[in-house]
């Protein structure tokens, strides 16, 4: 994917965006200045994948926001060799972003087409991040535990599965709440039995769809 002067003056300029927004972490800032963000977009939305804005992807789906990415990513606090579970892989931008700080990480997609896709991009670009296609509600269990979760879809609760995946130590972020609106959970798990919650701010997320998110429309 061709990575002119303009794309990198552009992703600079968003990073300082991102800096007045509040995001401190610079191990997340520094990843932000060197993804590609126009190459996990379509075509037509190029010219506007350094706003701040999220974008349409196929499947009906979105890539977030970067400010949410990086609020996100910065709340997992992971550090290089950590192993990180995402759920819903989208176009792989987040993906992408968490591999780029050296996490290990593991994707989950429901979407075929876009799990497809994201493997493309991210070879592409020399990144090695483990996909799955399936329902990422219950979880990736043969790779558990994972010191950070990151769910990037809408969930009505703190699914039990992803809970018990999670490293004594680690760290969930996962947006609970209606299909109109969410806010961001940080779950930490302090022992075998115990998990602390804190609740966030508000965002809008496209639904988390499964066996412990919300029913399938279609
Ligand atoms: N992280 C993505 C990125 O960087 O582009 C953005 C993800 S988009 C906001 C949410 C994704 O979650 C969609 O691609 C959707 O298909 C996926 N999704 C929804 N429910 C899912 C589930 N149960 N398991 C896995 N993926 C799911």
């Amino acid at each position: 994917m061709l990575d002119t002067f303009i794309h990198k003056g552009k992703r600079k300029r968003l990073v300082e965006l991102l800096e007045k927004k509040g995001i401190s972490d610079e191990a997340v800032l520094e990843a932000i200045g060197a993804i590609p963000r126009h190459g996990f977009v379509e075509g037509a939305f190029s010219a506007e994948a350094y706003e701040d804005k999220a974008l349409p992807i196929h499947a009906g789906q979105t890539i977030s926001q970067p400010f949410t990415v990086a609020f996100q990513t910065q709340l997992l606090q992971i550090k290089k060799g950590q192993k990180v579970l995402e759920i819903g892989t989208g176009s792989a931008y987040q993906a992408a972003i968490l591999a780029k700080m050296g996490a290990k990480v593991y994707s989950i997609e429901r979407e075929a087409r876009l799990h497809r896709e994201a493997a493309v991009r991210l070879e592409d670009l020399g990144l090695e991040v483990m996909l799955k296609y399936g329902d990422g509600t219950q979880g990736w269990l043969e790779n558990a535990p994972y010191q950070g979760i990151i769910v990037t879809a809408a969930s009505p609760s703190v699914p039990d599965s992803l809970m018990k995946q999670m490293a004594i130590g680690g760290r969930m972020v996962i947006p609970v709440g209606s299909l109109e609106k969410q806010r961001m959970y940080l779950v930490k798990r302090v022992n075998r039995a115990e998990w602390t919650k804190e609740i966030l701010q508000s965002f809008k997320f496209v639904p988390l769809i499964g066996r412990f998110g919300f029913p399938d429309q279609d």
